[in-house]
Order: C-alpha cells, then structure tokens, then sequence
C-alpha cells in the first residue's frame, strides 16, 4: 500500500515553517484525539498517520532525510555519527496546550532502534493528598509492544526477513564526489529487516496505542508543578530501543479553607470584636484537624498565631512546616437598638487607654502635615 506524503497529511505546504507544521499537527490532534473518538477506527487511523508524519516532519533532520529519502528514510533509526541527539521532545511539548499524553519526535538510541518518547500525565490532587501524600492508579495512553506480533511488526507466524538491499546493516555506502557517505538503507528504513506480511493488528509497526495501568506513590509535600518521573513507562521504543519515561505533572486543587505558602499553611480565622478585645478560646480547622487555641485579650485585627509542625510535611522528609492562624477582627454590622447604645456609651467612655494604636497614628499624621 502507499503511503501518502506526509506533508499531504498534516495538509501544509513542502516549505511550511516548523510553526505552521505544529499548528497544523494540534488541529488535526484535538479533532482526531482517541480520547474524543472512542471506537472510531477512521479517527484512530488517521490519527496514527498525522502523527506519524508529524514525528518526522517536526524533527528538522528527520524532515531533511524524509525530503531526500522518501518514506524509506523515515522511522528508520539512524546512527551516523553527526547527527546530533539534540533536545529531549519531551521539553518541546512541556506545557503544551494538551492536558492528554502526546510524543513530539523520537531520541535515537544506543542500537539501531529509537527510543520511545517521553510521556507527560497530569494528575489534578486535594490539597490534603499534596500535604500527606497518596497512593493512586493512573491509566496511561501510550504506545506499546503489539500484542498481535510480540513487537516484531510481522504477521503472526511469519518473521521479518534481513534486508537484501543493505543485508541487515541498516546503511548503504553511497559516492558523493570523493566522499563515501553513510546513508539510512532506502529500502527497510534502517532497520535491517522488511517485513512482506504485515501484523493486521499494528499494520507493521510493532507497536499499539493502548492504556496502561500504573500505581503509583506520591510523596507527601508535593505542590503544583511537581514532578514526579517513571523511568521507563513511557512510549516502547521501537527497533529495540528503550523506552521512553513517564512524568507525572502534579497540580494541586485549591482548599476552601487553607492556603499555602511554602510549607506552611495559612487560614483566616474571623472572631468577633468582643472576643478579640477580651480574650478567648477557638476552636480552629489545621490538617491533622481540629484544635483549640488561645485568643489574648486585646488582640488586633490580623494576628498571626502560629502553631509549629501542623503545615506541610517536608518533599525531602525534615519536619513540617506550621499552621498560621491570621485572626480577622469582623466589625459588627446589624445590631440591635440596645447593642448600640451600649456602644455609644462605651464610646463615650473611649481614652488612649483603650486604642492603644489610636494616639501613635494621629501624632505621626501631625508631624506630616504641620
Ligand atoms: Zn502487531
Ligand atoms: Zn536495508
């Protein structure tokens, strides 16, 4: 069967910019997605050949051997010295728009096979789980081994054979003026092998996409941002290249009472102004729950009364931090005609004694003006 041109594909033109590649590629991506399609085996398809055309079109020096090559030269494992391993693809879809799991090109590996790429899962935890740790079951849409051929790509029964053109080196020599080049094999692609009877299942790359379920630990102290990488659970590499890592991206929900900040757990408490003015006992919310605290008697409005150890448990395992209680003195806002009067008459009876800020704040605003 032939295969369409991949530039055909994505639908951009031979000369289009990396940029027009990859805005064509998330067009496609976010309509075509398996996630969006589910059981649609056109979508599934054509999913399979955008990304593919994208894996080498987006990787300039698979672009460059694609335009020379053809198909042939594409999928292939090249290891020629010179070309560079450059970046890691997974940096280039860091903080894509995607909150699914999407590969950018492939890492050539250390043998003539590729490795497979690396995977991004984001995991959205309560804020207690951040605090305390948890342990949890992810499932992972990712490329692995075909079940149907073990991975080899071939039919069932059948084998791949060594490929007569380069005999199962996987590069020809080639003249070029008085130059003799290393080149990919044009006809396996660099693998070495061809493959007459396709797997039906994998259609001949040895590879599917499928889920997988992982468990996984978090440790205890992780905030929004964290990391946390599984080494080796991302895509199977293909050829016999490793494959390639899994990370987990962590955002952490927001609490309807606590805030962070570092490790330390911060939460507006609102008391009254008779018991800020007298003194009281509270009952406060922390993570390990409730606690009573001590209110002294002339409290200002946002005291921050701290209690040690009740924060966030350390990423690297030292402590905790604390809990910060900020007191909100509520000024009282429907009282009854009695209330007020009582007011009234305590405010009549006011004095420096009793507003201890009052006096300091009206010298200083003398001292300004005159
Ligand atoms: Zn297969
Ligand atoms: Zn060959």
């Amino acid at each position: 069967m032939a295969k369409r041109d991949y530039y055909e594909v994505l639908g951009v033109n031979k000369n289009a910019s990396e940029a027009e590649i990859k805005k064509a590629y998330r067009r496609l991506a976010i309509k075509y997605h398996p996630d969006k399609n589910p059981g649609d085996k056109e979508a599934e398809e054509k999913f399979k050949d955008f990304s593919e055309a994208y894996s080498v079109l987006s990787d300039s020096q698979k672009r460059a051997n694609y335009d020379q090559f053809g198909h042939a030269a594409a999928g292939g494992g090249f290891t020629s010295e010179g070309f560079g391993g450059g970046g890691s693809p997974f940096e280039d879809i860091f903080g894509d728009i995607f909150g699914d799991i999407f590969g950018g090109g492939g890492r050539r590996g250390s043998g003539g096979g590729q490795r497979g790429d690396d995977l991004r899962y984001n995991l959205t935890i309560e804020f207690e789980e951040a605090a305390f740790g948890l342990e949890s079951k992810i499932q992972v849409p990712r490329h692995q081994d075909c079940d149907g051929c073990g991975g080899s790509g071939a039919k069932k029964g059948t084998s791949p054979t060594t490929c007569s053109t380069c005999r199962g080196a996987g590069q020809v020599r080639v003249q070029q003026g008085f130059f003799s080049l290393t080149r990919p094999c044009p006809k396996c692609g660099g693998k070495g092998k061809v493959i007459s009877d396709p797997c039906p299942k994998c259609t001949g790359h040895g590879r599917i996409r499928s889920r997988k379920t992982l468990s996984i630990r978090i440790p205890a102290g992780v905030e929004t941002g964290s990391r946390l990488k599984l080494t080796a659970e991302g895509d199977t590499g293909t050829g016999g290249g490793p494959s390639g890592d899994l990370y987990v991206v962590i955002t952490v929900k927001e609490h309807s009472l606590f805030q962070r900040e570092g490790q330390d757990v911060i939460c507006e408490v609102p008391i009254s102004f008779p018991q800020a003015a007298l003194g009281c006992e509270l009952e406060v919310p922390t993570l390990d729950g409730k606690t009573r605290i001590k209110v002294p008697a002339g409290t200002q409005s946002g005291k921050v009364l701290r209690l040690a150890d009740k924060g966030i448990p350390s990423l690297q395992g030292y402590g905790r931090g604390a809990h910060l209680v900020v007191l909100r003195v509520e000024t009282p806002t429907k009282m009854s005609a009695r209330q007020k009067e009582i007011l009234e008459e305590f405010a009549a009876m006011g004095g420096e004694e009793i507003h201890p800020n009052n006096k300091g704040f009206f010298d200083k605003v003398k001292d300004l003006f005159e």
